[in-house]
Formats: C-alpha cells, sequence, structure tokens
C-alpha cells in the first residue's frame, strides 16, 4: 500500500508554485473561527497520476477540511447506491448561476438544480444508506465512502464541526425549504448535523490528489487498485464538476482553466483529467467567487503549461 508512491518534487511543480505566489491576495473564509485563523500563507500542490505516482511541492501534509469538494464525491457515492436514473429524480443537474447556498429549487420538479450549491448537497447527502439508516450511521458512511476514495481512514474535525453548527442558520434554512417542498421527510436539523460532519472531513493536498485522481481512473483507487465507483458514475460526476463545480465562478473556470474541478472554502481545489492526472491544490485565502485565490493561479498554470485545457488541440 502506498509503495508505488514516488515522492521526489519535479522542478515544474515547485517553479509552479514560486510562479504563483508572488502575492497572497483574497481573505480567508471567516465565518468560523477556525477558518478564519488558518495560517494564509501555506500553499501547496500535489499531482496524482491514475497509475498512482504522486508529485508534490509545498504544503501537502497539513490537514484542513474538505467542506465543499465532499460534495462531489457524495454524489458519487449516491450514483453508486442508487444508480443515477433515481438520483436524477431527487437532485438536477443544471448550473444555478446563483450562490452556492442560496435557497432555491426548480420550479417544476422541486429538485435542487444541482448537487454542487448547498441544497442539493445536503439532499444528495440523505440519500447515502437506507430508510432505516439513522444520522449517525449515514455521516460515518459517507466520512468510510470518502476514505474509500482516498485509500486511507479521514477523520471529523470536531472543533470544525462544532462551530459549524454554531453558525449552521443558512443550512437549517435550506434543510428546512427542502423539507417543506418533500424533497426529504428527515429531521432538517439532523440532516444538517450529518452534512456538516461531511463538510468537516479533515484531508491533506496529497489526499486530494489521490482522491481526484480516482475520478481520472474511471473510478478505481490509483494505490490500494480497490474500484470505489463505476465509469457510469465517475462521467456524471465530472460532467457536474465541469458545469457546477466552481461555484459562480463555472464559466471563467471553465473557459480558463477547463477541466472538471470543484472548490471548498477551506482553500482546497481538485481537478480530474480522466485517464491522466487528479490535481489538488490548497491556498486558504479566497477570490470574490469563494475560489482559493492563489490555487486558481496553479491550475490555470497547469492548465497552460500541460495543455490540460480539454478543449485544447495541439
Ligand atoms: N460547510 C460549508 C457550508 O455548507 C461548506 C461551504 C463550502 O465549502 O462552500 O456552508
Amino acid at each position: 500500500k502506498g509503495s508505488k508512491f514516488r515522492i521526489p518534487i519535479p522542478d515544474h511543480l515547485q517553479l509552479v508554485l514560486n510562479a504563483c505566489n508572488e502575492d497572497n491576495p483574497g481573505k480567508n473564509a471567516d465565518y468560523i473561527p477556525e477558518l478564519r485563523d488558518a495560517d494564509s500563507n501555506k500553499l501547496g500542490v500535489a499531482v496524482s497520476t491514475v497509475d498512482g505516482y504522486l508529485y508534490t511541492a509545498g504544503d501537502v501534509d497539513i490537514e484542513f477540511s474538505i467542506q465543499s469538494i465532499s460534495k462531489a464525491f457524495v454524489y458519487a457515492l449516491a450514483i453508486e447506491e442508487h444508480g443515477l436514473e433515481y438520483v436524477l429524480t431527487r437532485v438536477g443537474v443544471e448550473p444555478s448561476g446563483e450562490a452556492f447556498n442560496e435557497l432555491s429549487l426548480e420550479q417544476d420538479t422541486c429538485r435542487p438544480l444541482n448537487p454542487m450549491i448547498n441544497a442539493g448537497a445536503i439532499t444528495t447527502h440523505t440519500l447515502i444508506g437506507k430508510k432505516d439508516t439513522t444520522y449517525e450511521e449515514r455521516a460515518e458512511m459517507v466520512r468510510k465512502g470518502l476514505s474509500k476514495f482516498a485509500g486511507r481512514e479521514l477523520t471529523v474535525d470536531e472543533n470544525v464541526y462544532d462551530s459549524e453548527m454554531k453558525h449552521a442558520f443558512r443550512n437549517l434554512a435550506i434543510a428546512n425549504m427542502l423539507r417543506n417542498y418533500n424533497v426529504f421527510d428527515l429531521d432538517p436539523k439532523k440532516v444538517v448535523e450529518g452534512y456538516t460532519r461531511q463538510c468537516a472531513v479533515n484531508v491533506t493536498a496529497k489526499d486530494l490528489a489521490v482522491m481526484a485522481a480516482v475520478l481520472a481512473n474511471s473510478g478505481v483507487q490509483p494505490v490500494t487498485g480497490e474500484r470505489v465507483v463505476r465509469p457510469e458514475t465517475v462521467r456524471q460526476t465530472l460532467s457536474v464538476m465541469m458545469t457546477c463545480g466552481m461555484y459562480d465562478g463555472a464559466g471563467d473556470w471553465v473557459t480558463q482553466i477547463g477541466f472538471p474541478a470543484k472548490s471548498g472554502v477551506a482553500g482546497g481545489i481538485i481537478g480530474a483529467l480522466p485517464g491522466q492526472v487528479g490535481i489538488a491544490t490548497f491556498s486558504p485565502k479566497l477570490d470574490k467567487h469563494g475560489n482559493s485565490l492563489r490555487g486558481v493561479r496553479i491550475c490555470k498554470r497547469l492548465s497552460d503549461d500541460m495543455g490540460l485545457h480539454i478543449m485544447h488541440q495541439p
């Protein structure tokens, strides 16, 4: 396990890191102390190939909360469990063009617009497990599912969880709206607790690169060799990441960087190039869309240098 990893840092990644680190604009998320006080100088990039080689530069062993990046993986787990057809009846796939925490539903169907906004992600969370699964069991199943992608046991940051729950008013409002429209018939508060534990799972940039590489590798974990999800599930997940993964900056992202990605409010970004690599960056300061600012820079630079834009024709 892990024996296939070759850790020496290729000069190129360090070069990219330096080039993207000339200044450090943007702002940490400040709605909870754990994110507000995170060391904003930290900067890391990790690239995992689909055959399990990992290349890194910078701060790639620091744990931070996965936050919204979890939405992509839990969507994949839900499809794996219930099939795409059923999941589509519960959560749509249209980019919202709205803020990630908007209280909105599709007009005719009352579905959340897509699984990358909170309304969709909270609904997706409820799809994990069976009818009689308890809220605690569901949160644990999600943690275990995320761990399978990472190829190691991930843990929940209890401080982040506690702080998030003290400020979860908006997600509680969303969950109550979902309950009101019968998107699910569970206890909204308990659902938000489970979803919040999902967001509070700790990862490193290395973990995220490997998790993204599972998506780049049609669902097979490149280090353990385990099939985590099916190729059809990966196709769906990457497609939704492509159109909805980068908050309301999705259009800029797709045109300028051009590979499926997902970002989180703690400063992580993942990207996945089908058949090639999983990419992860970590830098806590965010741009106006809520995406890690130096992280976006690194992805742009890697996309340009390595011709990773999926519309790129040599
Ligand atoms: N726990 C955060 C929320 O759902 C995640 C935010 C994010 O990463 O965008 O509000």
